[in-house]
């Protein structure tokens, strides 16, 4: 697992990169440049190539696909897919629901209607291609009938209990592979192991890039229209983390965003004299291990930061069955909770020093595997057993195939602890033990009850604490994507402070900011993964069109429009009072409507 390591020099540095003079001479030239060639830059260049552009990638790793390939699955709206599934759509809807709820009413709704109206168009669009009629969609349970629906590969998702990490691991890989094959077809010219260092300026204008590639050599790659940055976020970046979202960097134990997720193309953007929208925006799983707080594993140096989302010892840490506590040794988690993705590490948010325990017994190897329903995205580890997808191997250095392999390796780490007694593993863990004790008697006399307990939880998800020696986890958030970036309006163009376009930059995937609104534990309508798909087919729309016909209309946009106006007036000289309007106002409208 040397890729725990294998940060650059620069990936704890957040002052902001200035942009360039025009070089001498250029060594490359095309209509768009896309800095990044996962999910969102492969995408824009795909729509870009459409449009008759010509296009450029550079992309830092030896190979595109960025974190894009990694997901399971990706939140749209309206796709035919979703249309053969007989899924409902509502745009009204889905406006209420992503604006009020889940953005805060902070989301900007011009933008926010554009991901509702235009995600569908990169799905659709490929299934005209060789790609094929190869999405399927479900909807996700807990969100409310907004039409959203998310999508798989078809094909992907077994029917039936989950039985590994596997089944909802990098689904999107095949997908991925495709968009490289089609823009190389068309033209497109991929620059690997070429890292961006800074945008070029003339005048008001960003006109190029300036690269490096692996051997140090410099490259001026010039854009005759513009240049999208498509660099992903900044989950590596604990410095740009602290001073953009420092809510997740206080209360996060961790990234399951790859190492290179550094934040260098949004540093480039506010260089360029970008606004910042997302401050304290972000999303997190359950089941981080604070490996970095040396205090907790007792080692001389901090541990991995980055833990990859189906390493074992995450997985374990997320156990459906165990114990969870919090510091005073009380249960606070009802099972609904634990099995949403989101509102588990909210809960376990919530709790003193944001943070929870889980407390197993040397049983677990077996017992992981037998709590049903399976939540969501909380399903099992990886195992050699595992189906036999074609690329599974080449994500082995982000995780071992065996899992049991991963938490010897966090036990070494100092992150998963255990004892002979409940009372060693107390010390072990910083718990009292006498509280601790009680707590695993209790829990130990619901499981043996064979009887939903109070939280609701099913008999099958409370396994004894038996056999020593006893194991606990001191766990809480992981950060899933930070929505933190340079601002973008609905047409993804980079907007400077004064609320203008940035002549020639466009933004989207996670380097778009503001895409889940201000200040939300939440991730974007579109989850990350279809943020990425749908914001770069959007932008390299928008970038390659003299004239976008798009313009976001119905909905709830005025009145929201509105709100956000006052509210903001308002918050220059009565902060709080702009605050409740916000949140208040526009449910009061909804009210006063009806
Ligand atoms: C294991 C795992 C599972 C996930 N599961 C899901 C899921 O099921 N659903 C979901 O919605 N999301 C999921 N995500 C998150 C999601 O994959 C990402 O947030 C999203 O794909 C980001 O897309 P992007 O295009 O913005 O960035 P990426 O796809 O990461 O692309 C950014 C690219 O830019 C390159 N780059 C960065 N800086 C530079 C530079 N200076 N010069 C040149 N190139 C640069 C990077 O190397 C990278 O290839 C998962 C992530 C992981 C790791």
């Amino acid at each position: 697992m040397e890729v725990i390591n294998n940060l650059p020099d620069d990936h704890e540095d957040a002052r902001d990169i200035p942009p360039v003079g025009v070089p001498a001479k250029w060594d490359y030239e095309a209509d768009i440049v896309c800095i990044g060639g996962g999910g969102a830059g492969l995408c824009a260049a795909t729509k870009a190539l459409e449009n008759g552009a010509t296009v450029i990638i550079l992309e830092k790793q030896p190979e595109t696909g960025g974190h894009s390939q990694h997901a399971g699955a990706a939140a749209t709206f309206f796709t035919k897919a979703a249309k053969r599934k007989g899924l409902k759509s509502n745009r009204a809807a889905a406006f209420k629901h992503a604006y009020a709820v889940q953005s805060n009413a902070t989301i900007d709704p011009r933008l926010l209607a554009t991901l509702i109206d235009r995600a569908h168009e990169i799905y659709d669009w490929s299934e005209t291609q060789s790609w094929g009629k190869r999405w399927d969609a479900f909807t996700l349970g807990f969100l409310p009938d907004q039409g959203v629906a998310r999508m798989i590969v078809k094909g992907a998702l077994k029917k039936g209990p989950f039985t590994s990490g596997t089944e909802l691991t990098a689904q999107m890989y095949p997908w991925l592979q495709w968009l490289e094959k089609h823009v190389t077809e068309k033209g497109a010219k991929i620059f690997i192991n070429t890292k961006a260092l800074a945008l070029v300026k003339e005048g008001e204008r960003i006109v190029g890039v300036k690269a490096e590639s692996l051997n140090g050599k410099i490259l001026y790659a010039k854009a005759t229209r513009a240049v999208i940055l498509a660099g992903a976020s900044f989950t590596n970046n604990r410095e740009m983390l602290k001073k953009y979202c420092p809510d997740a960097y206080k209360k996060a134990f961790g990234t399951f965003l790859p190492p290179t997720d550094t934040g260098e193309v949004a540093r480039m953007a506010f260089g360029a004299g970008a606004d910042i929208a997302g401050i304290n925006s972000w999303a997190a799983f359950a089941g981080g291990i604070p490996f970095f707080d040396t205090s907790y594993t007792g080692k001389s140096e901090p541990g991995p930061w980055f833990q990859y989302l189906r390493q074992g010892w995450l997985q374990l840490a997320r156990g459906g069955g165990w114990l969870e506590i919090n510091t005073a040794c009380e249960e606070y988690i009802p099972d609904t909770a634990r099995l949403d993705y989101e509102m588990h590490p909210k809960a376990s948010a919530t709790q003193p020093r944001s943070t929870a325990y889980v407390i197993f017994d040397a049983n677990y190897p077996k017992t992981v595997w037998e709590t049903l329903p399976p939540p969501m995205l909380d399903d099992r580890p990886m195992t050699l057993d595992d189906p036999d997808f074609p690329w599974f191997d080449k994500f082995k250095d982000f995780a071992p195939k065996n899992w049991l392999d991963s938490v010897k390796k966090a036990i070494e780490y100092g992150g998963i602890k255990y004892a002979d007694t409940v009372q060693g593993l107390a010390k072990e863990l910083g718990l009292d033990a006498l509280k601790l004790t009680a707590a695993v008697k209790a829990w130990n006399a619901k499981s043996a009850a064979g009887k939903p307990d109070e939280f609701g939880r099913l008999p099958q998800n409370m396994k004894p604490i038996i056999k020593a020696p006893f194991y606990g986890i001191k766990t809480g958030a992981i950060i899933a994507g930070v929505y933190c970036g340079p601002r973008v309006n609905h047409q993804f163009q980079v907007l400077d402070k004064e609320q203008n376009p940035i002549p020639g930059l466009y933004a989207a995937g996670l380097t778009a900011g503001g895409t889940s609104g201000e200040g939300v534990v939440a991730a974007s309508p579109l989850s990350s993964v279809g943020l990425a798909f749908s914001t770069g087919w959007i932008a390299g729309a928008n970038a390659t069109t003299d004239s976008p016909s798009y313009i976001p209309s119905g909905m709830e946009i005025e009145p929201a429009i509105r709100i956000q106006r006052l509210a903001n007036k308002l918050n220059k000289h009565f902060p709080k009072f702009g605050a409740f309007l916000l949140k208040t106002g526009y449910t009061l409208i909804q009210l006063i409507k009806k």
